[in-house]
């Protein structure tokens, strides 16, 4: 098997748990994994595919992060029937919804938001920083 060329990842949105979700939801896809609990199930079983996979997408400390503090909802995202997380705009709250959620909030009484749902992260090839020039050596 060729080696993946490495990838990074861009939240969509930047931030929130719905960046959470779609760095997790990107991250599922590439490793062909339904949910996280069988990735990680893959991982302790050291599936080489699966580690192949995994080891090719350059997940950075920050991302990792955000994944951790929203590991909550995340949990709950799936591919294959598609899962995704809807956060309103108004109240904030999350859920989680297969398909389109609803126009309007309902998950807070009154509230007038609008959920937005959780997408993809983008895939953009990694390019590793280059080395800094060294002082001139003379
Ligand atoms: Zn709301």
């Amino acid at each position: 098997m060729a080696a993946l060329k490495p990838v990074s990842l861009q939240p969509v949105p930047a931030e929130g748990p719905l960046a959470a979700a779609s760095l997790v939801t990107a991250l599922l896809k590439r490793c062909a994994s339904k949910s996280l609990e069988e990735l990680y199930a893959s991982v302790r079983a050291a599936d080489p595919k699966i580690i192949a996979k995994l080891t090719s997408v350059v997940v950075t400390e920050e991302q990792l992060e955000l994944i951790e503090s929203h590991g909550d909802i995340v949990a709950y995202l799936r591919t294959g029937p598609t899962t995704n997380i809807s956060q309103c705009d108004g109240c904030g709250k999350t859920t989680v919804v297969q398909g389109t959620p609803p126009k309007r909030c309902v998950l807070t009484l009154g509230c007038a938001g609008a959920p937005a749902k959780s997408g993809e992260a983008k895939r953009i090839p990694f390019v590793a920083e280059a080395p800094e020039t060294p002082a001139e050596a003379e």
